[in-house]
């Protein structure tokens, strides 16, 4: 790993027709730090918001002039919770994109959204800046299950503010859920997702849930004070969703994503097609001219990185993105390996003849022996120039994926 803030910006220079890009702006800012979320957000930060939006502002300019030869089909504001965003703020930022971007007519501009605070008037207001597609983190439609995850909402609410979202006129729907939460059942999952399927959303993410470590939620499991989620209930809650959804007329694309025909997430899909994107805002990870890099995650010090990127660039005429924490330009063994995994993913797996056009090897040379072991044991499947998980490989992806990975340097000799 190599750091990467002294390095000069990286610049797209293709040529040809506009490469697509998709931009990731992140909002850390939440009213209140869910139990299990391990995401770059905070509580308690309102008092930085009003050197946030500027800073980012900021960056968007800075980054700007690298990505001239691009054009951005998709745009996604995540966090946190971006929906907290005053409408001020949101024009500001939206318009410097647009100033800045090459933006796509028809790109998609999706926007993280809590129901908790959602109103009529902020609805309207982000649907005239250009939202065209709303993520709304529900997760649960029991009281006691969100009260089990520290969520503000209530299942009341979610109704409420889908219903007012519609009326805003987003056509573009996806809604978040968990399942395999601490003391589930079948039949509670059931009962969440029949509501949810009630307001006919065009997208659904489904997650399990993990006790991700550091998190207030780790620490009642790690106390006893809960028990640990039950990963069989999962894999069984799981394999009827994917039924379910099915029979109601979603297409399963990705491990945890579910769409409408025509409706996948535009920007998700870049991730696993291994393709560009550029990510600006607190913690935000990029994959951009080959390079992978991501800021500095405290808020404070992003905005203090860019303020510095600024002046430095006042003062001297160019300058270095001092809001990179590090970064590393990824050798081919682990570009190739990403893409395999990150393409795994896609319920249509890897396109083997795209996979030698890009990386010049077939998917046989690069891993051979470990897909003949996941053929055998019927974790992946061989059909029509494709390779992808079967129905098993699904629900034991992991187990793929770590075997996929390139093999460690050596350790260099040593004088004993
Ligand atoms: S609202 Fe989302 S980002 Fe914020 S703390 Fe909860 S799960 Fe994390």
């Amino acid at each position: 790993m190599t750091t990467a803030p002294e390095a000069a910006t990286p610049t797209d220079t293709s040529e040809g027709s506009a490469p697509g890009l998709g931009l990731y702006l992140h909002i850390p800012f939440c009213s209140a730090k869910c139990g299990y979320c391990d995401f770059n957000s905070y509580e308690h930060l309102d008092h930085l918001v009003p050197d946030y939006t500027p800073a980012l502002v900021n960056e968007i300019a800075l980054w700007a002039p690298a990505a001239q030869r691009s054009q951005v089909t998709s745009v996604f504001f995540g966090g946190g919770t971006p929906s907290l965003t005053s409408l001020e703020d949101l024009e500001a930022i939206t318009t410097a994109v647009r100033e800045r971007f090459n933006v796509a007519p028809e790109a998609e501009w999706t926007l993280e959204a809590n129901p908790t605070e959602l109103t009529a008037e902020h609805l309207a207001g982000m649907r005239a800046l250009g939202i065209n597609r709303l993520s709304m983190g529900v997760q649960s439609m029991h009281a006691d299950e969100l009260e089990l995850l520290d969520r503000q909402h209530t299942p009341e609410r979610v109704v409420e503010a889908v219903t007012a979202a519609r009326a805003a006129g987003y056509e573009n729907l996806n809604l978040d859920l968990i399942f395999g939460l601490i003391n589930h059942s079948e039949a509670r999952w059931r009962d969440t997702l029949e509501q949810v399927l009630a307001l006919e959303p065009e997208h659904l993410s489904c997650y399990a849930l993990t006790v991700e470590p550091e998190t207030a939620l780790y620490y009642r499991v790690q106390k006893g004070m809960l028990p640990e989620p039950d990963p069989d209930l999962a894999a069984a809650q799981y394999e009827w969703t994917r039924e379910r959804l099915a029979s109601a007329g979603y297409e399963h694309y990705e491990i945890s994503n579910w769409a409408k025909p025509g409706r996948r997430c535009e920007h998700n899909l870049i991730y696993w097609r291994a393709e560009p994107y550029l990510g600006m805002g607190a913690g935000a990870h990029s994959f951009f001219v080959g390079q992978r890099f991501a800021n500095v995650d405290a808020p404070n010090r992003y905005v203090d990185a860019i303020n510095a990127s600024v002046e430095q660039r006042a003062a001297e005429g160019r300058g270095t993105m001092q809001q990179i924490a590090g970064g590393e330009t990824p050798d081919e063994a682990t570009n190739r390996a990403d893409t395999a995994i990150l393409g795994l993913r896609l319920l249509e797996g890897i396109d083997e003849a795209a996979f030698e056009t890009r990386y010049g090897v077939t998917l046989e040379q690069e891993f051979g022996p470990a897909l003949q072991r996941h053929l055998a044991l019927g974790l992946i499947e061989r059909a029509a120039g494709r390779v992808r998980l079967t129905d098993r490989g699904l629900l034991l992806s992991n187990e793929v994926f770590i075997d996929l990975l390139p093999d460690p340097p050596d350790d260099p000799p040593t004088d004993g």
